[in-house]
């Protein structure tokens, strides 16, 4: 599995005090030798920074300002509530689960739920 494989408190762990990408904050890869520090895991998201900071220039904005489109808000927003959603019912489940298969079961809910942020996060 490389580096930007690991999801979750496993890239936590790894990335410790690394730089982060500036766009998607997914550890970045240690580079040795001479030339800038990178500031982008990969070109789509130097692309995405860029974009977004020409986009909010041109809107005269901070730069720690950006602009989503009100969809890209709202799609994030219904991710998230379905993810604590999730949470609560599986908090619960496993509170009352008697055997594997139901932990199981409670596990597949949160993922599901889970997963279309990390596709999210991918891009
Ligand atoms: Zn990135």
């Amino acid at each position: 599995m490389t580096e930007s494989g690991l999801v979750g408190a496993a890239a936590r762990v790894a990335a410790g005090d690394r730089p982060r990408c500036c766009w998607c904050q997914r550890p970045l890869a240690r580079r040795e030798g001479p030339g800038r520090p990178r500031r982008y895991c990969r070109q789509s998201c130097r692309q995405r920074d860029y974009e977004a900071r020409r986009r909010a220039a041109e809107r005269g904005l901070d730069e720690k300002e950006i602009i989503l489109t009100r969809a890209e808000l709202e799609q994030l927003r219904d991710r998230l509530w379905v993810l604590a959603c999730a949470v609560e019912d599986v908090e619960g489940d496993l509170a009352r689960a008697e055997d594997p298969a139901e932990v199981r079961a409670a596990l597949d809910w949160l993922l599901e739920a889970a997963r279309p942020l990390r596709a999210d996060a991918e891009r």
